[in-house]
């Protein structure tokens, strides 16, 4: 045995108590119990429903504390619980993160992201509930929620767990009206957006339009191929709408989710087209005749399949996806979530917590 693996403690960040900030604690490795695998993470990607999460106020608050952050996660397989077959110990892995039951019908689907069941039994993803990757090592409740990563790096690829996949599936719903000559506006042009917009340009034909408020995001969008970029405000829709000849975006994908961005995705969707929100931004419109394209529809969307991501992984393995990462140690992980809030990455923050 070597003395990795008899360390008995590791550190973690950790979200301990309302309105405060993540810290760094020493906390026991855990033991993996039966059907249950120990990962020696590898990379932890920072998402802005972390910062969500530790904005509201208590009695919003449903995640548990104190929380080990982080719902991007990739590892190396260290130990195996007892009946744990399909893994071996150094399997390089990615997590799946939106734990369900794996017995209920969505399940059954891989659609593990609407399991019908999670609420009732009390299942939560890690990060948001379970124990997440912002530590050195990870539990991961059963084996199927690992994905195998391969040849990947690691620290280049954990964010397609869910700045990938989630713009990966809210893209798929509108794959079939993304023919020649449509139009996909992307609002939003972080973490999630600049992977969505990688995606729509490997899979459609679309004229991609990118909208953010930040003039550095804008570049980001342009380099990972929008053919426009707006800045995000009240003249962007009659922007769009020119861009488009008067007829509006096929598809619009609302990575932030706020009143102004929900209005504007609502005021540029062309007739028959989508709009689909996926920020949480937690932004109003009223839908009625009058308000929004004839055959328009709107929806929401949460995280991905277990397929999806597959998929995903599959983009990047044929080089048609590159995350832009800022690397950060996990001693530096709460000056990651700093960067976040003051809107200065470009791209998404990993923490390699075994630098
Ligand atoms: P991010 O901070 O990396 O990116 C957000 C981007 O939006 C930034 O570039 C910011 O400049 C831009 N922005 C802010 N206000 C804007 C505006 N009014 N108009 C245009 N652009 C604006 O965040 P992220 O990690 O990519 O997450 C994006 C959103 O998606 C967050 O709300 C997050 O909580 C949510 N999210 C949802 C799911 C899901 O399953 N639905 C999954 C992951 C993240
Ligand atoms: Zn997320
Ligand atoms: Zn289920």
């Amino acid at each position: 045995m070597t003395s990795s693996t008899m360390k008995t403690t590791m550190k973690a960040l950790q979200y301990t108590a309302i309105g405060t900030k993540p810290i760094i604690v020493e906390i026991p490795i855990p033991v993996p119990g039966p059907g249950q695998v120990l990962l020696k993470v590898t990379a932890s990607g920072v998402c802005h429903s972390d910062e969500f999460i530790m904005s509201l106020p208590a009695e919003a608050y449903t995640f548990g504390l104190p929380l080990t952050l982080g719902h991007e996660g990739a590892g190396i397989v260290h130990t195996l619980g007892a009946g744990v077959t399909n893994v071996a110990v150094g399997d390089s892995v990615a997590v799946y993160g939106p734990w369900g039951c794996g017995r209920c019908h969505n399940c059954s689907l891989g659609n593990e992201n609407y399991c019908t069941n999670a609420a009732a039994e009390g299942i939560q993803p890690p990060g948001l509930g379970a124990p997440g990757s912002m530590a050195e090592y990870m539990l991961i409740d059963d084996a199927r929620h690992l994905v195998p990563l391969g040849d990947l790096d690691p620290v280049a690829t954990v964010s397609l767990t869910d700045a990938g996949l989630t713009p990966y599936h809210a893209i798929k719903m509108s794959l079939g009206k993304l023919g020649a000559g449509s139009t996909a506006v992307v609002i939003g042009a972080g973490g999630l957006g600049h992977v969505g917009i990688q995606i729509i340009r490997a899979l459609t034909s679309a004229t991609v339009i990118a909208l953010d408020v930040s003039e550095a995001k804008l570049a980001l969008a342009k380099d990972v191929g929008a053919h426009h970029t707006l800045i995000s405000d009240g003249n962007a829709a009659a922007e769009i709408r020119r861009l488009t000849g008067g007829l509006g975006a096929t598809a619009v994908f609302d990575f932030v989710g706020a009143q102004p961005t929900v209005e504007l995705a609502v005021a540029a969707v062309a007739v028959q087209g989508d709009v689909t929100i996926v920020g949480i931004g937690g932004g109003t419109v009223p839908f009625s005749f009058f308000t929004i394209g004839y055959e328009a529809a709107v929806r929401t969307t949460y995280w991905g399949s277990r397929a999806e991501l597959m998929e995903v992984l599959d983009m990047a393995r044929l080089g048609q996806l590159e995350v832009e990462i800022e690397t950060f140690t996990l001693d530096d992980g709460p000056r990651a979530y700093e960067r976040l809030y003051e809107g200065s990455l470009r791209g998404r923050a990993v923490i390699v917590p075994n630098a």
